[in-house]
C-alpha cells in the first residue's frame, strides 16, 4: 500500500511525499527544509524525487535534498533542471522499487513547455495523479510557456483518467479558483456546493487537496469546455459562438487572466 501525505511549503504549495515500507518519494520539493524535516522526525529514507516542471517553487530545494540525499530524480527532459538524473516526456512508466508501485508519466505541457504529470494507477483503490500546476481544485494554471491549444490537450488527457482518480496538485487555490468557476457557471448546484463545503475546509484550516477528476469534471471550468452555460459563458466573452472546444476554453482561461 503507498500512503500519500502532504508538507506544506511556502504560502500555499503542497510537497506530496508517497510513502511505503519506510521510503518516500517526493513530488515537487520547492524548499528541502520541509523534507529534510519530515525524514529527520520520521527516520524514513528518501528513495526519489519527481519533478513535474522547472518552476523554483518546485524545485527550488532539489540542491539541498540531494547534497544530503543523492536519489534519482525524474523530471521534464525539455526542462533544464540542474540535478534531473532521469529525463522524461511522457509515455515512459517508471518503477520505484522501494515503493513497489508504478507511475506513468503523462506529457502535460502549457504552464510550462515540458510539463509532466505522474500517474499511479495501483495508489490506493482509485488511483491518484500528480499534476503540478495543470490541474487545479477548480481551476488550471497560467499559460506561461505553452498555447491555450495545448493546455486544452493536456487537460483533456487529464479529464480522461477513471473518474474516482485522486487529483494531487500542487497548489491549494481551490477556494479562490471557485468564485471564478461561481462566476461562470451562476446557476451550477455543483459549483455552489463544493464552495460552501471548500469554504467550511478552509475555515477550519482543511486540505482541500486530494480532489477527484469526477469532482473536477463537474465543478472547474477550465474541463467543462462541452458544458452549455460554460459555452455560453465564453460566447458572452467572445461577443459569438465558440468555433470549438479550445476556443471555449481560451476564452475563459483569459477571463480568468484578468478575474
Ligand atoms: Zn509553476
Ligand atoms: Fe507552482
Amino acid at each position: 500500500m503507498t500512503e500519500i501525505l502532504g508538507l506544506h511549503a511556502f504560502d500555499d504549495n503542497y510537497i506530496w511525499l508517497l510513502r511505503g515500507r519506510g521510503c518516500v518519494a517526493a513530488v515537487d520539493p520547492g524548499d528541502a527544509a520541509p523534507v529534510l524535516d519530515y525524514l529527520e522526525k520520521s527516520g524514513d529514507r528518501l528513495c526519489a524525487i519527481l519533478a513535474t516542471h522547472h518552476h523554483g517553487d518546485h524545485v527550488g530545494g532539489l540542491a539541498e535534498i540531494l547534497a544530503r540525499f543523492p536519489v534519482p530524480v525524474f523530471g521534464p527532459e525539455l526542462e533544464n533542471i540542474p540535478g534531473v538524473s532521469h529525463p522524461l516526456t511522457g509515455g515512459e512508466r517508471i518503477e520505484l522499487p522501494e515503493l513497489a508501485l508504478h507511475l506513468d508519466i503523462i506529457a502535460v505541457p502549457g504552464h510550462t513547455r515540458g510539463h509532466i504529470a505522474y500517474y499511479g494507477p495501483s495508489i490506493d483503490a482509485d488511483g491518484a495523479v500528480f499534476c503540478g500546476d495543470t490541474l487545479f481544485g477548480a481551476g488550471c494554471g497560467r499559460l506561461f510557456e505553452g498555447t491555450p491549444a495545448q493546455m486544452h490537450e493536456s487537460l483533456a488527457k487529464l479529464a480522461v483518467l477513471p473518474a474516482p482518480t485522486l487529483v494531487y496538485c500542487a497548489h491549494e487555490y481551490t477556494q479562490s479558483n471557485l468564485r471564478f468557476a461561481l462566476a461562470v457557471e451562476p446557476g451550477s448546484i455543483a459549483v455552489q456546493r463544493r464552495s460552501e463545503h471548500v469554504a467550511q475546509d478552509r475555515a477550519a484550516g482543511r486540505a482541500t487537496i486530494p480532489t477527484s477528476i469526477r469532482v473536477e469534471l463537474e465543478t472547474n471550468p477550465f474541463l467543462r469546455w462541452d458544458a452549455p452555460a460554460v459555452r455560453a459563458a465564453a460566447a458572452s466573452r467572445l461577443g459569438r459562438v465558440p468555433l470549438d472546444a479550445v476556443e471555449t476554453f481560451t476564452a475563459i482561461r483569459e477571463w480568468k487572466n484578468r478575474f
